[in-house]
């Protein structure tokens, strides 16, 4: 197997000041806005990017999350279904700006459990969708990000392993082939 780096713990970082600056530069401080982190990584990321914002401009975003759970016999094959575990949003959604985040966008298949769970919760003014890595190309749906960490190339039998401090201890983004 290869292990190839393509983010540090800084390099994280900055793109996550980046990803915070380009979500204030879309929306007035007007406009309400809400952010749900995806199940484990999604949700780290999600509360990173609400600290970030209200280090920029003071601005506090509540945050919540959507627990979703893919079945499948091998994850790297076509067609597995995501199903949605539980949704904690402590806060109506109703007419909000919502900006859904996790950390791998792949096939499409979870954001679009995710946006389905959202429409059981609430009737939201717009969603936008936040990705720490978007593997290029490998859309099986019409879903696409707004906000892209980083593009990264892949095949099916690769994997990005997303590491953060909250689950992993540490930092870093790296692809691995099998
Ligand atoms: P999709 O549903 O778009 O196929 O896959 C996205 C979901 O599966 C995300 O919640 C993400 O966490 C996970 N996922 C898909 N591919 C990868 C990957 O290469 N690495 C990691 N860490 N997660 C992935
Ligand atoms: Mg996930």
């Amino acid at each position: 197997e290869k292990r190839t780096p393509v983010l540090d713990g800084q390099g994280i970082n900055t793109v996550l000041i980046r990803l915070a600056r380009e979500i204030i530069q879309r929306h007035t401080n007007l406009e309400p806005l809400v952010i749900i982190g995806v199940h484990t990584r999604g949700v780290h990321l999600a509360r990173r990017l609400a600290d970030t914002i209200a280090e920029i401009n003071g601005r506090a975003i509540p945050t919540g999350d959507i627990d979703i759970t893919l079945y499948r016999d091998d994850w790297t094959k076509i067609g597995y279904s995501p199903v949605v575990q539980s949704t904690q949003i402590g806060f109506p959604i109703d007419d909000k700006t919502v900006i859904l985040v996790d950390d791998v966008l792949f096939t499409g298949r979870t954001t679009r459990a995710a946006l389905d769970a959202l429409t059981d919760f609430g009737r939201p003014a717009k969603v936008e969708l936040a990705v720490l890595v978007d593997r290029e190309g490998m859309r099986e749906l019409p879903i696409q990000a707004d906000y892209v960490g980083m593009f990264v190339k892949t095949d099916k039998a690769e994997m990005v392993n997303v590491l953060l401090s909250e689950t992993d201890g540490e930092d870093a983004v790296v692809v691995n082939t099998p």
